[in-house]
């Protein structure tokens, strides 16, 4: 008899983006010419920029040749890749990483989904509430977190992001193993300051504990006080793994490029307190599962970082941090307490009413789409969460909406 995971059984529907679109088709149905303002989506709306563009057709138009042509390339990315991020990314802002640090992949999504393979069973894991959910939901898989009750696994330290710690968790009172973090933060939009970093990078050395750092939106943080990489904090390349895309950077979430960082000296324990070093146990298990990325694709990250890629990053960020200006001026303007949409292009949203109804007041009162708060956890009771990627002007009409139906 063929037996299941009965882990699986254990995850909770992922009935949150699933239940949206039910209630949007819903609301569409009933009113078949009310124009939608989609705010809620975590995906980016404009095209990839022509530097990466054109590294992209370079790299097929050498596939297409004899002498050009390549067959499989190393899993762990391409040298002229895993350079250019080594020295943009990390050295250019005092960071200590070498080009061999860095595993190119094809996201981000999966690296921190199969992170969690490296260690133990009965490691004691600290994850955030509220969360993007693939950290919390691939240890259900792997049989971390025990049993689901009142909103809640058994084994899971959950580190609260709520109003009175300004949405940055406190360091646990009493010893974890693994720990997830991620700034700027999916779905408050908050960011950590290198001060408080600094708190949670000692913890994990006290504790041996190791941390994984989600940098998905730093290309978002425009405060030049805030870290854009956990190296860049002193006694990090012993406690911590970074993840960066060129998702959310560089538009890239239908084309699939992200890196994952571990540093040399990034060590893990065995049963008898022995260390191992977690880069070469990430290198067995990426060379063992995955065949790496596309050569044209990483032809397409690599222009990212030319003259022209960079100022055109810039440029894509801008435009959806104007949006997310545009937003948080316009909610605060109305009242609400709200947190992100600075250095993020997300804005969390108090709405001091249950969170469901309020999204279906958005809806139905100004047809504009958004995320309710209790998908990504339970703190996330009483918040939506606001996208900037879309277009300004479809911003400015849904703010204006919103203002009409308030
Ligand atoms: C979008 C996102 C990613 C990036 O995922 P990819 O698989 O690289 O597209 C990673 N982490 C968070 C929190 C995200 O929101």
């Amino acid at each position: 008899m063929i037996r299941i995971n009965e882990n699986y059984l254990k995850l909770q529907s992922s009935y949150l983006f699933v239940e949206i679109a039910n209630r949007v088709s819903a609301y569409q149905k009933e009113n078949p010419d009310a124009g939608i303002i989609r705010l809620g989506i975590g995906d980016v709306t404009l095209p990839l920029p022509p530097a990466c563009i054109q590294g992209f057709q370079e790299g097929v138009r050498e596939m297409a040749s004899d002498a050009t042509f390549r067959g499989y390339g190393p899993e762990h990315g391409y040298d002229f890749l895993r350079e250019k991020i080594a020295i943009n990314d990390y050295q250019s802002r005092g960071a200590d990483i070498s080009p061999d640090e860095i595993f190119v992949s094809d996201g981000s999504k999966c690296d921190t989904a199969n992170i969690q393979e490296l260690f133990a069973k009965d490691i004691r894991l600290a994850i955030p509430d509220p969360v993007y959910p693939v950290y919390l939901d691939t240890n259900v898989m792997a049989g971390r977190t025990g049993d689901f009750n009142d909103g809640r696994y058994d084994k899971i330290l959950y580190l609260e992001s709520l109003p009175e710690n300004g949405f940055v968790p406190r360091l646990p009172e009493k010893p974890v193993d693994l720990i997830y973090l991620c700034f700027p933060n999916n779905p408050t939009g908050a960011t950590i300051s290198r001060d408080t970093l600094k708190t949670w990078v000692d913890f994990a050395r006290e504790n041996k504990a190791l941390i994984l750092f989600d940098a998905a939106y730093e290309s978002y943080i425009r405060d030049q006080a805030l870290p854009r990489s956990i190296f860049e904090i002193q006694g990090a390349r012993e406690v911590a793994i970074e993840f960066r895309s060129f998702s959310k950077t560089a538009g890239f979430t239908g084309t699939r490029c992200a890196c994952t960082v571990v540093p040399k000296t990034c060590m893990a324990y065995d049963g008898s307190g022995q260390k191992h070093s977690l880069h070469t146990l990430w290198n067995r298990r990426q060379s063992t599962k995955f065949n790496g990325v596309s050569y044209p694709v990483q032809k397409a990250a690599e222009a990212a970082y030319t003259e022209e890629g960079k100022a055109q990053i810039i440029g894509l960020t801008d435009y959806y941090l104007k949006n997310a200006a545009l937003i948080r001026k316009e909610m605060a303007e109305l009242g609400f307490e709200i947190v992100g949409g600075e250095n993020s292009p997300y804005i969390w949203v108090n709405c001091k009413s249950d969170a469901w109804e309020y999204f279906d007041f958005l809806l139905k009162k100004a047809g504009v789409v958004t995320t309710p708060g209790p998908g990504f956890g339970k703190c996330g009771n009483g918040f939506i969460r606001i996208s900037a990627f879309n277009s300004y002007e479809n911003v400015e009409k849904a703010m204006a909406r919103i203002r009409d139906a308030l």
